[in-house]
């Protein structure tokens, strides 16, 4: 079983107008961020990367691809996707949770 990940569904402005600035902080302040999530780097060897390894990751605002509609990729979110689904560190959400769900059966696939 997948494990469910639904948070950053419809946030609202403030929610998405924090997020934004977050993703403009200076890595020392993101690093102490209350909404960041530290990366477990031994849960990272399935990435072959010549570039770094995240050391924590920070919740992403992005727009859906399918609906344009506003959301965020949470940081925990991020966590269980690249150290527990074993996601390619290269993907990103493109997908609302509303689009994602309409097909659901290919599971975090839709999330790439
Ligand atoms: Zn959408």
């Amino acid at each position: 079983m997948v494990k469910k990940c639904d948070t950053g569904r419809n946030p609202d402005n403030k929610a998405l107008i924090e997020a934004e600035r977050v993703t403009r902080l200076l890595p020392s302040q993101q690093k102490n961020h209350p909404t960041t999530v530290p990366a477990d780097v031994s849960k990272l060897d399935h990435i072959n990367t010549y570039g770094s390894l995240p050391e924590y990751y920070i919740d992403q605002v992005f727009t859906c691809r399918q609906c344009g509609q506003h959301e965020i990729w949470k940081a925990e979110d991020q966590n269980w996707y690249y150290e527990d689904a074993k996601g390619h560190i290269d993907a990103i959400a493109v997908k609302c949770h509303a689009c994602r769900k309409q097909k659901s059966a290919k599971g975090v696939a839709e999330q790439v």
